[in-house]
């Protein structure tokens, strides 16, 4: 049985970035051919994020590029509006904390979107905040935040802007440079369906300067941003320490396919969470988040009354071999979430998946008739 992933995240990983990690190894430090290869790789991931800031590209999960990102701009004492409409965006209260900074939490609905408005408002409430931390699409509830202003507020006002773009970097189109944005990051294994294990920052001018500019500079090694800004980005001649050599091998081939789908790689995400969204609506499914703000790599909706979660999903993944997520905390047990992303935003995938699911549920005694057809009806509706 082939199996099929559609959780948000990890995603399926195309035999051809597979491969790439196979190829001989080489001495990232010495040979001249990996040294242009990494310059390749970051001016890649420029065009890709529309960006002429530095890119650094950090060898651990998604979650090191958040931290990262924190430790090297808050020091002591330095007040930090964390936007909590999400799990993950209020996780960046504790890596705040962690890095001695006083979190001011500006917490939301799960299913609302913060507005430039209320962003403006808290930061009149609290002048003293240097940097905002917030999240583009906050998986655990499907929940897309409008970066494209936020961060133009953040701008405006003076105040970093540190917006995890894990779940939507290749999947949502994000102009980096036009929207001000001063730490961009993302993870490899979500819409760039290449395996966990790779972070890409894209790090302003402004933010180089937070740093360059602390009372206390940042005492750790491993994710000390400036060790990169004052080395490799400076000379290029010396890596702060052995490049992860398969790794970025994948991670430039699953990007290569990203520019070379072009703008039709959003198009692609859109079209697929669309016809998702509107199948399960006719469904009789109700989705979180709110209309206006629903992310296109990731589908939420609830759990149908009496169906026990683990158990419904164990038999997708058993019978079927198809997975979907669950969430967790207060959300836990009431929603699944389908991830559509990079590799998981298929029509094919979608179309398995609809056909099991509703095959599933009868099985439960719930019958929706069709829901494959009706997915087909609603992605050519919509072509
Ligand atoms: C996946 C993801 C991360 C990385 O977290 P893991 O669950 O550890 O992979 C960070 N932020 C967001 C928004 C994510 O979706």
């Amino acid at each position: 049985m082939n199996k099929i992933l559609l959780t948000p995240g990890p995603v399926e990983v195309k035999e051809s970035v597979r491969r790439a990690m196979a190829r001989p190894m080489v001495n990232a430090d010495l040979d001249p051919e990996f040294l242009s290869f990494f310059n390749q790789l970051t001016d890649k991931f420029k065009k890709l994020l529309k960006t002429e800031n530095d890119i650094i590209l950090l060898n651990g999960e998604g979650i090191i590029g958040l931290e990262a990102a924190v430790v090297n701009i808050v020091e002591a004492g330095d007040q930090v509006l964390v936007l909590d409409n999400g799990y993950f965006g209020k996780g960046f209260a504790d890596f705040v904390s962690n890095a001695g900074g006083v979190p001011v939490i500006l917490s939301k609905d799960y299913n609302q979107a913060f507005t430039a408005e209320d962003l403006e408002k808290a930061l009149d409430q609290h002048p003293k905040v240097k940097a905002v931390t917030m999240v583009h699409c906050d998986t655990p509830s499907a929940m897309l935040n409008p970066i494209e202003e936020l961060a133009l507020v953040c701008q405006r006002r003076q105040v970093i802007s540190i917006i995890d773009a894990v779940a939507s970097m290749a999947a949502e189109p994000i102009e980096t440079d036009q929207w001000g944005v001063d730490i961009l990051l993302g993870g490899s294994q979500k819409a760039l369906s290449a395996p966990p294990g790779m972070t890409i920052l894209a790090i302003s001018d402004r933010a180089w300067q937070r740093m360059y500019e602390r009372k206390e500079p940042y005492k750790g090694f491993y994710l000390n941003l400036l060790i990169w800004k004052n080395g490799w980005l400076k000379d290029g001649k010396e890596f702060p320490y052995t490049q992860p050599v398969s790794d970025l091998y994948a991670l430039d081939e699953a990007v290569n396919l990203a520019l070379a789908e072009g703008d039709q790689l959003f198009q692609r995400h859109q079209d697929i969470a669309e016809a998702t969204r509107q199948t399960l609506l006719e469904s009789g499914f109700s989705l979180m988040p709110e209309e206006n703000c629903r992310s296109n790599t990731v589908t939420a909706f609830n759990i149908p009354e009496g169906i026990a979660d683990q158990e419904f999903r164990n038999k997708l993944w058993q019978e079927y071999g198809i997975m979907i997520g669950g969430s967790w905390g207060p959300l836990a047990g009431k929603i699944w979430r389908i991830g559509h992303m990079g590799e998981g935003a298929r029509a094919e995938k979608l179309f398995l998946f609809f056909t099991a699911f509703a095959k599933l549920l009868k099985a439960y005694g719930l019958d929706k008739p069709e829901m494959a057809e009706v997915f087909v009806r609603n992605l050519n509706k919509n072509n």
